[in-house]
């Protein structure tokens, strides 16, 4: 017997009868002889639509209202499966972020979690329930309701898994596991069995959508099993996210291309080249909280430099606008940008022992005739930034490039 974490994304939730399926599951590991914790998102597009009715109220919605709005998706969800259990006769009982409690600090929209009291949940699984937790949600230490930040039922699940200490962390989603890439782009995509955790972290931070970033990190730290499985067909073991100390594999240079629209291109055209200018541009940005990714300075010329960076589509306007406020004390001759701009990436742990990958992602998009316009790397990355339109081309070709169907 075993205490397993399962989670639910939004589309596995995502009307009654999938519900009830999503029940049926839950109750078919019950009756295997496991204690089980189910976390949930919200049912699919509800989160979405409740982002957009508080748009209608505030264009910049209050971040405290805003979880209050965010976290009812949530708590539909579990109410509702708490019933679909119950219904055909398995013992349950829901309970919000607030309720377990969650605890967070006070970052509205992407609290961090801080604690996890796993008194309630141990009580009931004791006494042979099925606990159900609503994911995304917790409460800050100022007493009020936070989120974690889109998709953080995912970090939810690998949180309560390690306070748990579960013996394995089940992400149940529409895919059947991680794949080489996203085979809605490229058909030839295939799953893997294994990937690791360091090769996870970055196909999840470079926007392959499989898994909330943050989880896979807090999977890593607490050393939670995680495997993804998917909750729309039988059978099958997913993909298991491996640590590399146990995972003696011959590792290929690159086992992911992954891709992601959610980028924007600033400018900072004509500043002087001198000491601290950097910082005094990424300064005013990491201060109105938006998170930076990749960054040029190019060689100055006759004492003025250009300088661009990258931060998320959603954060593009009110970076050129706030870096046009300080324009005059930075000295910037201008400010411009550009969001229709993608980055596409290839991760493999192997990539510490072969040479020349670098190389062959440039020569592969060159190729095509698509213009690399920054470039970024870590030891087991190379990312590109690239016009968006040529998005799904470049991920289809370095797939190729580097054999990743066979
Ligand atoms: N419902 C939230 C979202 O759509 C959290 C999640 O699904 O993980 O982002
Ligand atoms: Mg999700």
């Amino acid at each position: 017997m075993a205490l397993i974490v399962h989670k639910y994304g939004g589309t596995s939730v995502g009307s009654p009868e999938r519900i009830k399926n999503v029940a049926k599951r839950v109750a078919k590991a019950r009756a295997e002889g496991h204690d089980i914790v189910v976390v949930v998102s919200a049912m699919s597009g509800e989160t979405n639509r409740l982002v957009a009715l508080a748009h209608e109220m505030q264009e910049h919605p209050d971040p405290r209202e805003l979880d209050v709005v965010l976290a009812t998706g949530e708590q539909v969800t579990i109410g509702l499966l708490a019933m679909a259990l119950k219904d055909i006769g398995v013992d349950a009982k829901s309970y919000t972020g607030w309720q377990v409690a969650l605890q967070t600090d006070t970052s509205h929209t992407k609290a961090r979690i801080e604690n996890i009291d796993d008194e309630r949940m141990r009580a009931d699984l004791a006494a042979g329930k099925v606990v159900i937790v609503a994911g995304f949600q917790g409460i800050s230490s100022e007493g009020n309701i936070s989120t974690l930040g889109r998709g953080g039922s995912d970090t939810s699940a690998v949180a309560i898994a390690a306070a748990l200490k579960a013996d394995e962390c089940q992400i149940y989603t529409d895919v059947d596991g991680v794949y080489t890439t996203d085979p809605r782009v490229v058909p030839e995509a295939r799953r893997m069995d294994t990937i690791t955790f360091e090769e996870m972290i970055e196909l999840a931070s470079l926007g392959s959508k499989v898994l909330q970033i943050r989880s896979v990190e807090f999977a890593g730290k607490y050393k939670v099993r995680l495997r993804v499985l998917s909750s729309l067909q039988d059978g099958g073991n997913g993909t298991l996210i491996t640590f590399e100390e146990d995972d003696n594999m011959e590792r290929a240079a690159v086992t992911g291309i992954a891709f992601d629209k959610n980028q924007a291109r600033i400018n900072v055209r004509g500043v002087p080249d001198k000491p601290g200018v950097a910082y005094q541009i990424l300064g005013a940005v990491a201060d109105a909280n938006i998170e930076v990714d990749m960054i040029i300075q190019n060689v100055g010329s006759e004492g003025t430099t250009d300088f661009s960076f990258t931060v998320p589509r959603g954060d593009y306007k009110q970076t050129i606008e706030l870096l046009q406020q300080r324009q005059d004390s930075i000295g910037a001759a201008y400010i411009d940008g550009d969001d229709t701009v993608c980055k596409v990436s290839a991760v493999g742990l192997g990539m510490r022992s072969h040479v020349g990958v670098a190389a062959k992602i440039f020569r592969t998009l060159a190729e095509e005739g698509i213009n690399i316009q920054m470039i970024s790397t870590s030891e087991i990355k190379v990312s590109v930034l690239i016009d968006e339109k040529y998005m799904e081309l470049a991920t289809r070709v370095l797939h190729k490039a580097f054999d990743l169907g066979n």
